[in-house]
């Protein structure tokens, strides 16, 4: 590699969900899409997790992980490669909140980057209240100090979220 280089390789954890067209496959797929984010590597995925929705509106169970990986993207540049393999992956931005999707990726944490701006907000606020994002977090980065919360090892599994289990 050239001595010009400087890139800057920072971590950033991607959350995965969908409950439409196969979910399992779904998210495989796009685990497969994260490995060719431009300036990017996939570095860990965790296993996948079966949950019941959240949000109270009537769906199919959800399939949720979540990737490791590192970037020489900054957060937006990474948060549009999110949106848009979403996009080709079929995802409408049109729908409901929190209703079902073919896929969601967000960007959970980033580096020690704490923000909240229009359009990006990291870490993503439901990291902590969410089974289906800490499961798989404490499967594969227990001992990520999230800016606000943390090392992942010490936050609570919430007991009264729906039930939540692997997939093996
Ligand atoms: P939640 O964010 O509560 O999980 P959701 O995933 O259903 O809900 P979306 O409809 O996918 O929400 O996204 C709504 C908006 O959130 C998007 O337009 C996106 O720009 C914005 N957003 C802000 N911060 C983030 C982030 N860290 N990761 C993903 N999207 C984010
Ligand atoms: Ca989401
Ligand atoms: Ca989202």
């Amino acid at each position: 590699m050239a001595s010009s280089d400087n890139t800057h390789w920072r971590p950033a954890y991607i959350g995965l969900g969908s409950n439409l067209q196969g979910p399992a496959g779904q998210l495989e797929s796009a685990i497969d899409s994260l490995a060719t984010i431009r300036r990017t590597r996939l570095i860990k995925r965790s296993a996948l997790y079966r949950s019941a929705p959240f949000g109270g509106i009537e769906q199919p169970d959800y399939v949720n992980a979540v990737a490791a990986m590192l970037t020489a993207l900054d957060a937006r540049e990474l948060l549009d490669e999110l949106q848009q393999i979403e996009s080709r992956r079929g995802r409408q931005r049109d729908e409901v909140r929190w209703g079902p999707r073919v896929i969601d990726l967000d960007l959970l944490v980033f580096a020690n980057l704490s923000t909240d701006e229009p359009g990006l907000v990291v870490p993503h606020p439901g990291i902590a209240e969410r089974n289906f994002v800490l499961l798989p977090l404490k499967e594969i980065a227990p001992g990520l100090v999230i800016p606000g919360l943390g090392p992942v090892a010490n936050l609570p599994v919430n007991m009264d979220e729906p039930q939540i289990a692997r997939i093996e």
